[in-house]
């Protein structure tokens, strides 16, 4: 069976924060993929969108986005955010908030990894980042695999980043209900991301999502990288329970063998879908998809 695949990707990452492409190497990724609509929604930073926007220029639709990081009953929720205004006064308060504390909590995590024998940990993942890029554990981990202290990221986040472990810190981020606001002055849509990786019982995801749409979330993404068919169809089924529109994005960070832009994304053709959304109109998506 041929791999699914989709040329509208509404997920990626870029060196604004832990992707490890610069925004223009990103876009040019996308085109040689044969993608025609591709967001970039780099971790609580639009930094990179003016460089994506104009690599893609002609070519290629470029969605301006963000993924808020965010807190609900103790798990770390991402909500992202699409056809954002990336001059919005609200939007630009909200993410200046979240720089100075990303930074606060970067040094952190910088210094707890210097105790483990990473020299200049935290000046160390800044130079690989974009100039002002949000640094998340995603930074470090990529770090540490490079220093040869994990055989990939996710080993990172066993030995040293993930909660319990040596060099994690606690973190509060805002409500759900703070980074909706935000997204929703700016003009955008908020969209629950990856719903499946919370590691929450369905329970608990129901409850999830019954307080996102109460804080005026109005999208989930359906298609992500990595899902089961199964897990495809309960995703859909709670879309249309909540009424919500369907996104998709593969999360593509950085060049391995599980995520790419466009790869396994697919939405049921009886969803709503957010290019669907009077917001995206001018974004030029097919009218059949
Ligand atoms: P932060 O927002 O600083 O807590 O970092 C979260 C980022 O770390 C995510 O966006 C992922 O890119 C990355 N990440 C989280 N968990 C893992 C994992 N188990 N393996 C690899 N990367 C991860
Ligand atoms: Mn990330
Ligand atoms: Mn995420
Ligand atoms: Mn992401």
């Amino acid at each position: 069976m041929p791999a699914v695949f989709s040329k509208i990707d509404l997920h990626s990452h870029s060196k604004a924060s832990d992707g490890a492409l610069s925004p223009s190497e990103l876009v040019q990724r996308a085109l040689d993929r044969g993608l025609t609509h591709l967001a970039l929604t780099d971790h609580d930073t639009v930094l990179g969108i003016k460089e994506a926007k104009e690599a893609a220029e002609g070519r290629l639709e470029l969605i301006p986005g963000a993924e808020l990081s965010t807190m609900w009953n103790g798990y770390q929720i991402h909500i992202v955010g699409l056809f954002i205004d990336i001059e919005s006064q609200s939007l630009t308060k909200y993410l200046e908030g979240q720089k100075v504390f990303r930074e606060e909590r970067a040094r952190q995590i910088g210094a707890k990894l210097e105790r483990q024998g990473f020299a200049n940990a935290y000046e160390e993942c800044r130079r690989r980042a974009a100039d002002g890029a949000s640094i998340t554990r995603g930074n470090y981990a990529r770090y540490i695999v490079e220093m040869g202290r994990a055989q990939d990221t996710n080993e990172a986040f066993n030995y040293y980043l993930k909660k319990g472990k040596s060099c994690y810190v606690k973190t509060q981020w805002p409500d759900i209900s703070v980074a909706c606001d935000a997204i929703k002055s700016s003009g955008g849509i908020a969209v629950l991301a990856h719903p499946r990786r919370y590691e929450m019982t369905n329970t608990k995801l129901r409850e999830l999502m019954e307080y996102f749409k109460s804080c005026g979330g109005e999208a989930m993404e359906v298609g992500c990288s990595q899902m089961s068919q199964n897990d495809l169809n309960y995703m859909t089924s709670l879309c249309k329970k909540y009424d919500f529109m369907a996104s998709l994005g593969s999360d593509f960070h950085n060049e391995g063998p599980f995520r790419e832009l466009g790869l396994g994304l697919s939405v049921p053709k009886d969803l709503k879908k957010v290019w669907d959304c009077p917001q995206a109109l001018s974004y030029h998506f097919p009218e059949v998809s």
